[in-house]
């Protein structure tokens, strides 16, 4: 504990918490992920996020995608089912796929939503049906979290609690305070704002903020310069996903995302360097954690 309620995290706060992989266990044990990312141009953060998902133990990751995208993602992600869905002129998603997509959000065990779509009124229509259908929780990252702007109170319309990634870019369109002063308070700024809105906050930095809904607040530490590059935000949005799909409570899953997504990429930085690392080489190394619970 350094301070009133706040926590460092470390290896002895996450391990107990990973799932354990029982002999009998059949792809049903480790749940049902719906990824709902990607558009015309921002393809690879679907490919990142559901491929973090499935190498953190998920039982099986559905990646919902504009329709025409699908093929081309198809090389790129082997083991994920594709639901192709109604897309829009600008190639993102379409709310007229609500039909097709809502019953997939139905029979999964948590949803990601938001990384690579578009901050488009398309976009926000979507992740408002999300947010009041889901029966399972909800990641919302990157355009997920912009299509909240100007309608925050929707993220109280939860029914399984949530989870929001935002960037200090993206709390700062948010929350309406600017980056540099989000920057000097992040702590405080992070725990008022889970505490308002009875959701889990991952406040990303160099230092990353997990606020908790009860005012409890972890930080995890691990300066990474390699992260410090475009779809790092997806991969950790995609392994938080996964770890509540197979289970794990709101609280858990942030705390333990963040420190796998971190410690991952010190291992990355250290078998390549910082410069030439890229966030689907972490892919490569998040084993390594996982290694000590087979
Ligand atoms: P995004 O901006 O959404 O791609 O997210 C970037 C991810 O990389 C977040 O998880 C950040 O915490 C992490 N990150 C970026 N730069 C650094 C850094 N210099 N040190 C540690 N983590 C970083
Ligand atoms: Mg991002």
């Amino acid at each position: 504990i350094i301070d009133d309620a706040v926590y460092l995290i470390d290896h002895d706060m996450v391990l107990p918490h990973l799932r354990q992989r029982p002999d009998d266990s059949y792809k049903g044990s480790f749940g049902y992920l719906l990824v709902v990312a990607g558009s015309l141009g921002m393809t690879g953060a679907a490919v990142l996020a559901s491929r973090a998902a499935s190498q953190c133990g998920t039982g099986l990751v559905y990646l919902a995608t504009a329709r025409s995208l699908v093929l081309p993602l198809a090389a790129h992600l082997t083991e994920q089912v594709m639901v192709p869905l109604a897309e829009n002129e600008a190639g993102g998603i379409s709310p007229l796929s609500l039909p097709e997509l809502l019953p997939v959000l139905q029979k999964s065990t948590a949803c990601v939503a938001g990384c690579g779509l578009k901050n488009t009124e398309d976009t926000r229509s979507i992740i408002r049906s999300i947010i009041t259908n889901a029966e399972c929780p909800v990641v919302l990252d990157a355009d997920g979290i912009n299509s909240v702007v100007g309608d925050i109170n929707i993220i109280r319309c939860a029914k399984n609690g949530l989870i929001l990634t935002p960037h200090y870019g993206e709390f700062s369109r948010l929350t309406g305070k600017t980056v540099e002063y989000i920057a000097q308070n992040r702590v405080a700024l992070a725990k008022a704002f889970a505490q308002e809105y009875k959701v889990t906050l991952v406040l990303k930095g160099t230092t990353t903020v997990v606020a908790l809904p009860d005012g409890s607040v972890c930080l995890n530490k691990g300066s990474n310069s390699g992260l410090a590059k475009a779809g790092s935000g997806d991969l950790l949005a995609g392994i938080i996903g996964g770890l509540l799909a197979q289970g794990l409570g709101i609280n858990e899953a942030a705390i333990c995302g963040v420190y796998l997504h971190s410690q991952a990429a010190r291992l990355t930085a250290k078998r390549l360097c910082k410069t030439s690392m890229q966030p689907s080489d972490i892919l490569n190394d998040l084993y390594l954690l996982f290694k000590e619970l087979d």
